[in-house]
């Protein structure tokens, strides 16, 4: 194909090409392709389709599992990244080779408009939209994939469709939270919502690591304002972060998020949950900033990286599961998974965090066959995260261990995981039954990937 650019192992900038976001993981693909058209990238599908060849399609290349990297032909989609914003039907046309934080500064510089996405500016819009896409907007205006419009689909033979609510039905269901088994996505069209005019972020804090006992009050007090009923206004986004103390039986542990609106809306739910804390015997620090600029408040929790994404993104070493809940778990079993974390993370030799995001709001109130996402009714997503040092290429042999006891601890039987955190250890029948929740949504998805892409063309690790 002529002007095609491909690398392969024998050349000298492959490891780089080749290089996962997660260091934890060597994948090692035959061909890295780096198209700049769409014809481009068909022809190469319809030759893998013709080839007996498997294709994935590296966005951000921030899948947890490398699996951007993981068939024999990767597509790298960083040379098709236009964005054209249009302010009259308030739509967006993004390619697929963009990154949030390019996606956020083009749709705010154009009308002040936004995405629901999550906070990392180098995740690309090609796998986060697929397997759902959550951020602190989300409570406000739905997940990535439930403002999806249409998309342009590279299908199995090579052929370009247009998915959408007339068009291929079965495909725009499937790839709008069902992840890539079915097609390789080139452009989304998002409805865009209007930025908040205000965003108030906010840090809850305590001077010093707190106990496990004092951990575990601060978390029910937190878990009991957050609903499921009745649930916060979707004006809030709310997370609680624990990380490790020095000192076994205690954790560092903070409330983070944002108020979309004024600051004395904020105040009316952030001053009750401060006094809870207090009358509890806690002595939390509120520490709120309220941003004329949508961007402003964005980089708050980009760990102050630029939004346009200039330079590489820092890799990460790490082992990471999650957990969706769709009720509030007993009080017996958070007081397990913090005495977990105040024992155990004090000896592991990995840096970790557990992160529970909040979800309700819109995100609840959409039907449950919006699209593939199967967790309409998600109350708390619970994130477990071990790192090693960043520079390093060894995981400790206690790193996997030492999550996996974090989620035992926290919920022996888990009923749901959320596909973006992606968990490369989980079998078959596990992966599908946490990510998609049900036979019947597994058979669904199955049926359409039987008639889009019956030789496996995109063939995923954990895919259909
Ligand atoms: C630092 C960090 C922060 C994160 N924060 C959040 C967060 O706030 N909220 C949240 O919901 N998630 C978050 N995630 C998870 C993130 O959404 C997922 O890892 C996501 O799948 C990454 O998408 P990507 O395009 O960057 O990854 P990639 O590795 O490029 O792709 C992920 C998967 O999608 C496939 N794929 C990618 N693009 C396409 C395409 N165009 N067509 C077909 N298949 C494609 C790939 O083949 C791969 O299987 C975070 C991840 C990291 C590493």
């Amino acid at each position: 194909m002529p002007g095609l650019q491909i690398t392969t192992p024998a050349d000298l900038n492959y490891t780089t090409k080749a290089a996962p976001f997660n260091l934890r993981l060597s994948p090692h693909p035959s061909f890295i392709v780096s198209p700049i058209s769409v014809a481009q990238i068909s022809e190469t599908v319809r030759c893998a389709y013709m080839n007996g060849g498997t294709v994935s399609a590296k966005s951000g290349g921030h899948s947890y599992a490398a699996y951007g990297l993981s068939a024999d032909i990767v597509i790298e989609m960083a040379g098709l990244n236009n964005i054209t914003v249009d302010n009259a039907d308030q739509t967006a046309l993004v390619q697929t080779g963009n990154r949030l934080g390019n996606v956020a500064e083009a749709l705010y510089k154009h009308g002040k408009r936004a995405l629901p996405h999550g906070s990392c500016p180098y995740v690309g819009s090609g796998g986060h939209t697929l397997y759902g896409g959550f951020g602190y907007y989300s409570r406000f205006g739905g997940l990535m994939a439930d403002v999806v419009i249409s998309a342009e689909v590279v299908l199995a033979d090579g052929n370009v469709v247009n998915a959408s609510a007339t068009s291929h039905k079965d495909l725009f269901y499937a790839i709008r939270g069902g992840g890539p088994s079915f097609g390789l996505v080139t452009t989304w069209k998002f409805r865009t919502l209007e930025a908040a005019n205000v965003t108030v972020s906010y840090f809850i804090t305590f001077k010093r690591p707190l106990s496990a006992e004092a951990a575990t009050n601060a978390y029910l007090i937190w878990q009991r304002v957050c609903g499921p009923f009745p649930e916060p206004s979707d004006n809030l986004a709310t997370a609680v972060v624990f990380s490790p103390a020095d000192e076994e039986g205690t954790v560092h542990m903070r409330f983070q998020g944002n108020w979309y609106g004024p600051k004395e809306d904020a105040d009316a739910w952030l001053n009750p949950f401060m006094h809870n804390l207090q009358v509890a015997g806690l002595t939390p620090i509120l520490n709120a900033t309220a941003h004329d600029d949508w961007l402003d408040g964005l980089r708050v929790f980009a760990d102050n990286k630029p939004l346009d994404t200039p330079m590489p993104d820092t890799p990460d070493n790490f082992f990471a599961k999650s957990l969706i809940t769709m009720d509030a778990s007993p009080a017996w079993l958070i007081r397990n998974w913090v005495n977990y974390m105040a024992k155990e993370g004090v000896r592991s030799d990995t840096d970790w965090f557990a992160q529970v995001d909040l979800y309700g709001g819109k995100i609840g109130r959409l039907s449950h066959d919006t699209n593939a996402f199967a967790y309409r009714d998600a109350f708390l997503v619970y994130q477990l995260y071990a790192s090693k040092a960043k520079e390093s290429s060894s995981f400790p042999s206690d790193g996997i261990t030492f999550v996996n006891g974090m989620l035992a601890a926290l919920e022996p039987n888990p009923a749901g995981a959320y596909p973006n955190y992606i968990d490369p250890t989980l079998g078959i029948s596990e992966w599908q039954r946490l990510y998609y929740r049900n036979e019947t949504n597994i058979k669904i998805l199955q049926e359409i990937k039987a008639d889009y892409d019956e030789r496996d063309v995109f063939k995923n690790p954990q895919g259909f």
